[in-house]
């Protein structure tokens, strides 16, 4: 089926049906445009469904709404895995927005006017006035590879494969990575399995409570949520793990134990840096995950996978923006949390486009009536 859209009506595409997605879908409304959000999955909940089964935010529910709708409940407590779905759930049902789930973008291309053309996986051909990527990176996880990665037969994934710790009780586990998901899971699993935490430096811990209060409160009063990363990492040098103390604790205690990074692969196991062997059953690499944005790639507006934007506006293709980018705008670009005021952002950007586009139109075509260029 192709859809076909007069040019005065024609949508801004929001690709993405998670937290980014809807916080996109509400800021264009508010900036006047008519967002329709394509969403991949079932329902517009983004990829949180598929996190661990034991995932709690990191911030309380009061620091982890989305403009315009309350988390609920305690406002001090982590909300849970499951109650994040459900807050999402909420907020797609309150939104005046044209939201089509189970309908994966395939491809955008410009046009010579300015717009887009949105390709889906039902082979449907959407016009649209600007395209906001909120695709997230879920869908796009980071393995490195190590030496003689191709011969170890044991078990190996990406944390975002991880659900639960049971089926790897009683196994010899090495978990890679020394951030919140890999010192979680190898903390997680150590109640389960003989489990080392592989990392290339020592783990850094950042207080979860600071005089009594969650280090959110701290970020919000002290303005260091919105910082822009070349200014926080100059205050704060290296990524750290959010601990109430039970991390540093269990690590301290030998379970999981902590080793520097091992150096390749062997058979059925890992050479350390000191050069030993062991047997390990499986290794779960915990190191990131890339922009899932191969849809863009006719734009050629990627460079090695990564959009060419600044603070989440296009720098090669007016119209187009992004949401949900690690340090889009500022620490807080990717979470629940911050990424309205991106959101914001982004479709103010996208609305002076279509305007722009609109008012243009009628001279272009007085200008083609008259025979003038
Ligand atoms: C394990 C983990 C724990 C986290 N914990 C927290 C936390 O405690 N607090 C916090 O604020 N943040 C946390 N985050 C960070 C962030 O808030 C989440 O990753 C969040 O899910 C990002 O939302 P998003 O909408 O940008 O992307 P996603 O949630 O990934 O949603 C994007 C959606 O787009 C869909 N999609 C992808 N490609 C296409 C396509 N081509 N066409 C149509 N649809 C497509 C996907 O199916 C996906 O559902 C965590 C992240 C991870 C991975």
């Amino acid at each position: 089926m192709i859809v076909h859209v007069t040019p005065r009506t024609e949508p801004v595409v929001i690709v993405g049906g998670g937290q980014s997605g809807l916080a996109a879908a509400r800021a264009g409304l508010t900036a006047g445009l008519r967002p329709v959000v394509l969403h991949a999955g079932v329902e517009p909940v983004g990829s949180w469904p598929d996190y661990y089964d034991s995932l709690t935010l990191f911030s309380p529910a009061r620091y982890s709404a989305l403009p315009g709708l309350d988390f609920g409940g305690d406002p001090e407590r982590y909300p849970s895995r499951d109650e994040v779905v459900a807050y999402l759930r909420r907020y797609a049902a309150g939104l005046d927005a044209d939201v089509r789930t189970g309908v994966r973008v395939t491809a955008v291309r410009s046009r010579p006017d300015g717009g887009y053309l949105v390709h889906t996986d039902a082979g449907d051909e959407l016009a649209a006035a600007g395209v906001v990527a909120a695709s997230g990176s879920f869908g796009n996880p980071y393995l490195p590879v190590l030496p003689s990665q191709e011969r170890y037969a044991g078990e190996l994934c990406h944390v975002a494969d991880y659900r639960r710790p049971d089926p790897y009780a009683g196994r010899r586990v090495v978990v890679v990575g020394a951030g919140n998901s890999a010192v979680q899971v190898a903390h997680e699993l150590a109640g389960y399995a003989d489990v080392t935490l592989a990392t290339r430096a020592p783990v850094r811990f950042l207080p979860q409570r600071i005089r009594g209060r969650d280090l959110h409160h701290w970020l919000r009063v002290t303005g260091a949520d919105l910082l822009p990363r070349p200014v926080l990492t100059r205050l704060v040098r290296h990524a750290a793990v959010l601990d109430t103390g039970i991390y540093r604790d269990a690590i301290a205690a030998g379970a999981p134990a902590r080793r520097a990074m091992f150096t390749a692969f062997t058979d059925d196991g890992v050479v350390w840096s000191d050069g030993r062997t062991e047997r390990v059953d499986a290794v779960v690499f915990a190191t990131g995950y890339r922009p899932h944005l191969d849809y863009l790639a006719p734009l050629g507006t990627l460079d090695r996978g990564l959009p060419r934007q600044r603070a989440g506006i296009s720098t090669t293709h007016p119209g187009l923006g992004y949401l949900g980018l690690e340090f889009q705008r500022s620490f807080s670009s990717n979470t629940l949390r911050g990424v309205g005021r991106d959101a914001a952002y982004v479709t103010a950007a996208l609305a002076a486009h279509v305007s722009g586009r609109s008012r243009r139109r009628p001279a272009a075509r007085r200008a083609a009536a008259s025979g003038r260029p």
